[in-house]
């Protein structure tokens, strides 16, 4: 057992059910918590502005509840490698601690980064902290990836979850003579005060998650698999955010959710798992990040224009549930699923425009943007990922809104000049957008 052993935080900030952390605390004498901010290490997606504004306050929490253990959290900014590297010279630690990440990039660099440690003596111990199961661990009959969502479904609810590991009650001082970096020297937050709606939304942190959690399990559970789809209501539980930046574990929501014994249980944890297969298709294809899952796709002739990209970002496209939910977005930093599903729907066909610009936009503005599930949720509404959405199912905005909206709130809420003269007319005819679209479709099908 040495003394001192490294544990590098990195979307799991949070001190219950965190293996990496257990895992430290159970060998060496002291521990130090660190994180290190490198955007740069994750190319074209590295965190968004909105990405950036939580992870300040989730940091800013984690330091706090560290602080009252006896601990802290070092920041330290610049190349991973490097900083751990300077940080095992400085505290003489033989051990470094994380939870596996899986975006291509990362996990790439990290397997770099654990030889490189290995070659010094230095032990790396990698831990699941972010999902229910290792996605080497679910495979089909014939060894291979499962492709389709019920099949996966099926086999991941059949495997135990595990018991959760409590946090820690106390730990031992930070090593003396470590200084960290000054969290706002970071510049995570904006300089420009966009974030209004943001503030008003959303308390950060793991014991905001904590008690969203509860209060989700406890009331908001039972009318989940009726209220899921209504956009006016607050009828999901917008842990998200959350969950991406690891201030709960998908292990503590599921069995949370199981304890709750409600009726909306099962739909939920089915959505639960709808965020671990996107994780799995990820892992298994690392490429989908920019490119579709079915090749003949790679050949589709997207059209649209940056003047109809600009009215769909700023929710100015003349149809009132596309533009509520592309508002609700700038505002708050979230939308709803099923919107979201709508929104980019509208873009992909009927503006025909390439999904990465709607996943690259979304990338930017959610508080919840993950690699994982923007991907598959964008690849699967093109009807190019797995499992997806036939493209042929054009979404017609209208309906959709009748069936989803049937009391317009959502959309009054977020478009409160609807049907008046200063809303603008709708920037495509629906109907001949959608013969286009299907027209344009049947062109890679001959292909393929
Ligand atoms: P709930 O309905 O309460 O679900 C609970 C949890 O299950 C969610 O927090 C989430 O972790 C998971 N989940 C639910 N639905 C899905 C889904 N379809 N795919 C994957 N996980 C799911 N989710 C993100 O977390 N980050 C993203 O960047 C993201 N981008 C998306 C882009 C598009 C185009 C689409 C169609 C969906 C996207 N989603 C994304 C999935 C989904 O919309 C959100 O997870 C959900 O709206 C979050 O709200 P909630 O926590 O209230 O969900």
């Amino acid at each position: 057992m040495s003394d001192v052993g490294i544990v590098w935080l990195r979307q799991d900030l949070r001190l219950a059910d965190q293996p990496a952390l257990a895992a430290a605390v159970a060998q060496h004498k002291q521990v130090v918590p660190l994180y290190i901010w490198s955007p740069n290490e994750e190319g074209e997606w590295a965190p968004g502005a909105a990405s950036r504004w939580w992870l300040h306050d989730s940091l800013a929490s984690l330091a706090a509840s560290l602080e009252g253990l006896g601990s802290g959290l070092i920041l330290r900014q610049g190349a991973s490698l490097e900083v751990l590297e300077a940080m095992i010279e400085k505290t003489g630690a033989r051990a470094v601690y994380w939870n596996a990440r899986y975006e291509p990039i990362v996990a790439a660099q990290d397997a770099k980064i654990r030889k490189a440690l290995a070659e010094r003596g230095v032990e790396v111990v990698v831990a699941n902290g972010s999902l229910l199961q290792d996605p080497e661990s679910i495979r089909n009959k014939t060894g291979n990836p499962y492709l389709v969502y019920g099949a996966f479904w099926r086999a991941a609810a059949e495997k135990s979850v595990g018991a959760e590991v409590p946090a820690p009650t106390a730990l031992a001082p930070l090593p003396k003579g470590l200084s960290s970096d000054v969290l706002a020297n970071w510049e995570l937050k904006p300089k420009i005060a966009w974030d209004l709606g943001l503030r008003r939304m959303w308390r950060v942190g793991e014991v905001a998650a904590q008690a969203a959690l509860r209060s989700f399990c406890g009331d908001g559970i039972a009318g989940y698999a009726e209220g899921r789809d209504i956009p006016g209501r607050t009828g999901t539980s917008r842990l998200s955010p959350h969950l991406h930046f690891g201030e709960l574990s998908p292990r503590q929501v599921w069995l949370a959710a199981r304890r709750s014994k409600a009726p909306g249980a099962m739909t939920y944890l089915k959505e639960i798992v709808w965020r671990e297969f996107s994780y799995y298709l990820l892992h298994h294809h690392p490429r989908l990040t920019n490119e579709p899952l079915r090749p003949e796709f790679k050949e589709f002739r997207w059209e649209g224009t940056p003047s109809q990209l600009a009215a769909w970002q700023r929710g100015m496209t003349g149809f009132p549930i596309v533009d509520a939910g592309m508002r609700e977005l700038w505002e708050t930093g979230w939308m709803h699923n099923r919107v979201r599903m709508i929104v980019a729907s509208f873009l992909v066909k009927d503006l025909r425009i390439h999904w990465l610009e709607g996943a690259r936009w979304f990338w930017d503005t959610l508080v919840d943007a993950d690699l994982a599930s923007n991907t598959q949720g964008w690849q699967w509404t093109s009807g190019c990922g797995a499992d997806a959405a036939p493209y042929f199912r054009v979404f017609n905005p209208s309906l959709q809104e009748k069936k989803f909206d049937p009391d317009g709130a959502y959309v009054r809420r977020w478009v409160p000049e609807v049907g008046t003269a200063a809303y603008p007319k709708p920037i495509v005819d629906h109907d001949r957008a959608r013969f286009a679209a299907l027209k344009a479709f049947d062109q890679i099908k001959k292909k393929a």
